[in-house]
C-alpha cells in the first residue's frame, strides 16, 4: 500500500503541473483570439476554473503530507504544449488553438479518471471526491470544445476565403 501512496502522491504533483500548463496556454490563447470573442470567453472562464482545481490538486497533496514540486511546475510552464502554442501560430491559429485545447482536455480527463482509481485503491476519499469534481469541469470544456471544431473550422475557411477575395 505505501507504494500505491507513493505513486498517488507522484500523480497528484502531475496533475498540479498540468494545471499550470494549463493555466499558462489558456491565457496565452485567450489573449491571441482576440477576433474570436465567444471563444476567448470561454477560455477565460476555465482558466478561472482551472486556477480554482490547481489549488484543490494542491490542497489534496497537502492534506495527504506532501509538497509542491517547484520546479516540475516551472519545467510544465515552459514545455509541452505551451511551448508548442507560445510561439507557432501563424493564419490558422484559432484551428491550431482548437486542436491544441481539444487535445489537452482529453489529457486531463485522463488524468483525473487515473487519479481517482488511484485515491479509490488507498482509500482516500476525500481525493476522489476533489477529482470527481474537477473531472466534470474537464468534460465539460471537452464537450464544448468538440462541438466548436466543425463550426470554427468552417468560420475560419469562409473568413479566409473572403479576405482572399
Ligand atoms: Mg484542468
Ligand atoms: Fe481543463
Amino acid at each position: 500500500m505505501a507504494k500505491a501512496e507513493e505513486r498517488l502522491m507522484e500523480w497528484l504533483r502531475d496533475a498540479h503541473a498540468m494545471e499550470e500548463q494549463a493555466e499558462q496556454m489558456l491565457s496565452s490563447t485567450a489573449n491571441r483570439l482576440k477576433s474570436y470573442p465567444d471563444i476567448r470567453l470561454k477560455l477565460v472562464k476555465h482558466l478561472e476554473e482551472t486556477r480554482r482545481q490547481s489549488i484543490t490538486v494542491r490542497g489534496c497533496i497537502e492534506r495527504r503530507g506532501g509538497t509542491i514540486s517547484i520546479v516540475k511546475d516551472l519545467v510544465a510552464r515552459t514545455t509541452g504544449v505551451a511551448q508548442g502554442l507560445s510561439g507557432l501560430f501563424v493564419g490558422d491559429e484559432v484551428v491550431k488553438a482548437m486542436l491544441a485545447l481539444h487535445t489537452f482536455e482529453q489529457m486531463e480527463i485522463a488524468s483525473y479518471r487515473i487519479l481517482i482509481a488511484a485515491a479509490d485503491s488507498v482509500g482516500d476519499h476525500e481525493t476522489r471526491q476533489a477529482c470527481e469534481s474537477i473531472l466534470a469541469e474537464e468534460q465539460a470544456m471537452a464537450a464544448w470544445l468538440d462541438e466548436q471544431l466543425v463550426p470554427v473550422t468552417q468560420e475560419y475557411l469562409s473568413r479566409e476565403q473572403a479576405s482572399a477575395a
